[in-house]
């Protein structure tokens, strides 16, 4: 199955798609996991991405479909994988495609988390994340049982860019450049809309009814 999860940021895209990794046995691949992980490691790439993600701006999409690119050629992603936060732009997404094209493969369906704007800031500036297995928490939403990481107890931190005013422009960025990607994969035909405002569980047990009745 290659699946791509879309949505605003805070949508739930990273939630959903963790929970999809343990039922489906696919890697989830996630262009805002590797581009934090480039930062961290200080890497050219990191460098490249930076201030982009510091201002809540999108990182160029040369360098983001480089990435993708090389990514979806490994081993772990010939029996599928799910795309989370890729293609963000037209641009991507026709690289996309290019690339699904060389591989032999299609996409299986796209699934769009839609979450209200007015809830995103909210479920932004309250995210936390373990810094050891990327588990994802939100303090009020889903809160962890201790101070540490409920899977690992790993150390729980707050994103820089999680804060009201970068997610102001991303959520700027999500409705000039991603938004019109809902009507790029509607005339595809592989387009799924899921409401996002139900309990994380529920918004998964739809997700997997979709996914039951899809054909690859
Ligand atoms: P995205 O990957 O789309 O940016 P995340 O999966 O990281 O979003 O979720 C953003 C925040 O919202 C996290 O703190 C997460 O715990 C919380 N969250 C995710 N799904 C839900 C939901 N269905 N209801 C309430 N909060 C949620
Ligand atoms: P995310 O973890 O998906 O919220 O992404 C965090 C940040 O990484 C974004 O605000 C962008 O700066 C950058 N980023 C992630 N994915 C992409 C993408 N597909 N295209 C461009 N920039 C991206």
């Amino acid at each position: 199955m290659q699946l791509l999860m879309m949505g605003p940021p805070g949508a739930g895209k990273g939630t959903q798609a963790a929970k999809l990794v343990k039922q489906f046995k696919i890697p989830q691949i996630s262009t805002g996991d590797m581009f934090r992980a480039a930062v961290k490691e200080g890497t050219e790439l990191g460098k490249q991405a930076k201030a982009c993600m510091e201002a809540g701006k999108l990182v160029p999409d040369e360098v983001t479909i480089g990435i993708v690119r090389e990514r979806l050629a490994k081993d772990d992603c010939k029996g599928g994988f799910i795309l989370d936060g890729f293609p963000r732009t037209v641009e991507q997404a026709d690289a996309l495609t290019k690339i699904l094209n060389e591989l032999g493969k299609k996409l299986t369906r796209v699934l769009n988390i839609h979450v209200p704007a007015e809830d995103l800031i909210e479920r932004a500036v309250g995210r936390r994340i373990c810094k050891k297995c990327g588990a994802t928490y939100h303090v009020k939403f889903n809160p962890p049982k201790g101070a540490n990481c409920d899977e690992c107890g790993g150390e729980l931190y707050q994103r820089g860019d999680d804060n009201e005013e970068t997610m102001k422009n991303r959520l700027g960025v999500y409705e000039a450049s991603t938004r019109p990607l809902i009507d790029y994969y509607k005339i595809a035909g592989v387009y799924t809309e899921i409401d996002g405002r139900q309990p994380i569980d529920k918004v998964t047990e739809d997700l997997v009814n979709v996914l039951s009745s899809v054909k690859e």
